[in-house]
């Protein structure tokens, strides 16, 4: 069956019902492989013989509006698939140190993954499936799942399901997997399932047609094994041969900046329905004596703990899972249920919703923005459940511009990803896509201070705090301290992006590493330079917020209390704060920062080369811990205009 053919819509669900794409979809080069491509069927078994599907859950932590999971179910019921094996791999890589040396997975996420988990295995439990957990590599754990000769004969072919990741880093490890388990008896193939964005991207761009894909696998075929990054990105767009959809393959023709992209896609494209979840029986185990003995252990196991985690070198492990802070915004609890009691709770609960645009500045409290993103990240909770949740609130509560924003908001999301998926490993490298090269602070004290909450500017120092002790930070919070970091202290954008994707529990890869690359203004929009002291006036004007994270300011007057360096000796004595002892003097700005006035020329151009070289492990060495390297220059459409991301601050 092609490609195109197998994305048809039927009732506003798409007609393969999973709507999985080939391998060799729209991706980054280095998630290509040839031992990959389906050749775009579908996966059905030749033969005739019952598939036995593995689901490779990732970030996509629920069974709800879960393309894999769904079609999964389809194939039990059309008697294609005869088994399904959940499996969940605390992967390795994923609890290393960052070439910053930070770890990759900080103690607050970590721990809200394993509640994930642990939710997801009793949603499954819920409906008479399971879930496997192993701590390994995918590609070295899944090939050892199934026994090699089940008894009555040759294995049934073997589909490894997952969701569809744009990443580079990501995507190699799907090409691991691919690999791995092609070696498998029956041979072993793996199906990528679009899931995480609102806006499904069949939708909104022309899949390649049956000519393209094959003419795509002949370049892959004719190349030297992939790993640059991005390098076949220019060719594809050219054979794609323009958009009959709202963008061209891989949304090489997308808008660099937000508000054309909304408004085109609002416009013209529309939200899917979202998918149910399984019913009791529907996602039948394997029999026992089909799995190998160790995937027999490890369902029969405990899940792994906070020691089991594969924190690389061991000694790396934080000590133990984080208590909840006094201060937190929230207490965020991983997992599916959590996440649809927390939506429950924003819309018909609260009606928080409906006053979500007057509040979604704060900085304070549970209940100022939706607290989504967490759940958002790691998958709990799908965009379109939220949509059409927030459709339904406002049908029987009212439509107001609040319940509208959260879904504007959603749709920043949805950019990022696409945007991430255009440029490839550009969204990782020191120039962005625009490809600029600027001059950076190597100062480690400053960057330290930045990261300790010891800048001396007390809206900065609070949200850095607020960001190590919980994990969470506000949106407003967020923008300040990146544009102060890359703006004022002149400090590398990545380092900051390092260190979110370290700290925060809501990380996601395109979310974190978008918002980075355009606060440092290197995605072709104008540059927003916060005033941050300004900024703290009109979003903390009574000072709430610093003193709840800046105790050692708690005496120190409203009028003063953003400009403490203000202080007279005795108004310092009466507010029993000594600036430069008991807190930090401010960091003499006008010796640093403005990187973009010194800025050197854009990288050198051409749109399908510039990549970055790949490390063994982790985003493009030129982007994660040093070196240079700027990709070619992107579509700087827009520039100039005044874009969605500044009219909204
Ligand atoms: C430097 C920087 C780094 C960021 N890193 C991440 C990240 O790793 N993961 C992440 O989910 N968000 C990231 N954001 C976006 C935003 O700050 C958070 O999504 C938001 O603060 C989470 O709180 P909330 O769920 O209450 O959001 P709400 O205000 O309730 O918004 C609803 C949802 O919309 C989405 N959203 C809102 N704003 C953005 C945005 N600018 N970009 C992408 N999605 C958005 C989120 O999924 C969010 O949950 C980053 C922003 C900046 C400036």
């Amino acid at each position: 069956m092609a490609a195109s053919s197998v994305h048809n819509m039927t009732n506003g669900i798409n007609g393969n019902a999973g709507g999985f794409r080939p391998l060799s979809s729209s991706t980054s080069s280095s998630c290509i492989t040839s031992s990959g491509t389906n050749g775009g069927n579908n996966g059905s078994s030749k033969t005739g013989g019952a598939q036995r599907i593995i689901l490779w859950f990732r970030n996509d932590l629920r069974l709800h509006d879960n393309y894999m999971v769904y079609d999964a179910v389809q194939r039990v019921k059309r008697g294609e698939a005869s088994e399904v094996l959940p499996v969940y791999c605390f992967d390795p890589r994923q609890y290393g140190a960052t070439p910053w040396g930070s770890l990759k997975t900080g103690a607050h996420r970590a721990a809200f993954q394993l509640q994930c988990v642990e939710d997801l295995k009793s949603r499954l439990r819920e409906v008479g499936s399971d879930l496997l957990v192993a701590v390994g590599a995918p590609e070295e754990v899944m090939p050892g799942l199934l026994s090699s000769s089940p008894p009555g004969g040759s294995p049934a072919p073997l589909l490894v399901f997952t969701s569809e990741e744009v990443t580079s880093e990501e995507c190699r490890t799907d090409v691991r997997v691919a690999r791995a388990i092609k070696r498998v008896g029956g041979g072993g193939r793996l199906l990528r399932f679009w899931n995480h964005t609102l806006y499904h991207i069949d939708d909104i761009t022309l899949p390649p047609s049956e000519q393209q894909q094959q003419q795509r696998q002949q370049r892959q075929q004719g190349s030297s094994g992939g790993g640059g990054g991005g390098g076949g990105k220019g060719a594809a767009a050219a054979a794609a041969g323009g958009s009959r959809g709202l963008f061209a393959a891989g949304m090489q023709d997308m808008p660099d900046v937000f508000t054309p992209f909304r408004e085109k896609l609002e416009k013209h494209a529309a939200v899917r329905r979202d998918l149910p979840s399984p019913r009791r029986g529907e996602l039948p185990l394997p029999p026992a004596e089909a799995l190998s003995e160790a995937a027999r252990t490890a369902l029969a196991a405990p899940l792994p703990g906070w020691d089991e985690l594969p924190y690389n070198p061991p000694g790396i492990r934080p000590p133990s899972p984080p208590a909840k802070h006094p201060h937190a915004v929230l207490d965020f609890r991983g997992g599916e249920t959590a996440a649809l009691a927390r939506l429950h709770y924003y819309l018909w609960d609260s009606d928080c919703v409906s006053r979500y645009f007057d509040t979604r500045n704060g900085l304070l409290g549970g209940d100022f923005s939706t607290k989504l993103a967490p759940w958002l990240a790691a998958g709990c909770i799908s965009p379109r459940r939220v949509y059409h949740e927030i459709k339904k609130y406002e049908s029987q509560r009212g439509a107001n511009k609040s319940t509208y924003w959260v879904i504007f908001e959603l749709l920043w999301r949805d950019f990022f990803r696409f945007f991430a998926l255009k440029h490839g490993n550009r969204i990782f490298l020191a120039g962005g896509p625009t490809g600029r090269s600027l001059p950076w602070n190597p100062d480690p004290e400053l960057w330290r201070r930045w990261r300790d909450g010891r800048t001396g500017l007390p809206l900065v120092d609070a949200c850095m705090r607020e960001l190590a002790a919980t994990g969470f930070m506000s949106n407003r919070g967020r923008q300040n301290v990146a544009s102060f970091l890359v703006l004022d202290l002149g400090i590398d954008w990545r380092r900051g992006a390092d260190w979110f994707e370290s700290c925060l529990l809501d990380y996601d890869v395109t979310s974190n590493w978008g918002n980075w690359v355009a606060a440092a203004g290197l995605t072709g929009g104008r540059i927003n330079h916060f005033n941050i002291t300004k900024q703290a006036k009109d979003y903390d004007p009574h000072g709430d917020y610093v003193r709840t994270w800046c105790p050692e300011l708690r005496r120190v007057p409203e009028h003063k209390i953003h400009e403490p360096w203000t202080l007279t000796p005795q108004e310092q004595q009466a507010a029993g704060c000594r600036i430069g002892q008991d807190y930090p003097r401010p960091i003499p700005l006008e010796q640093y920062g403005r990187p973009h006035q010194h800025g050197g020329a854009a990288g050198s151009s051409g749109y399908g080369g510039g990549g970055g070289r790949m490390g063994s492990s982790g985003r493009p060495q030129s982007a994660r811990g040093g070196g240079g390297g700027g990709g070619g220059s992107g579509n700087g459409g827009g520039r100039g205009r005044k874009s969605e991301f500044e009219r909204y601050t």
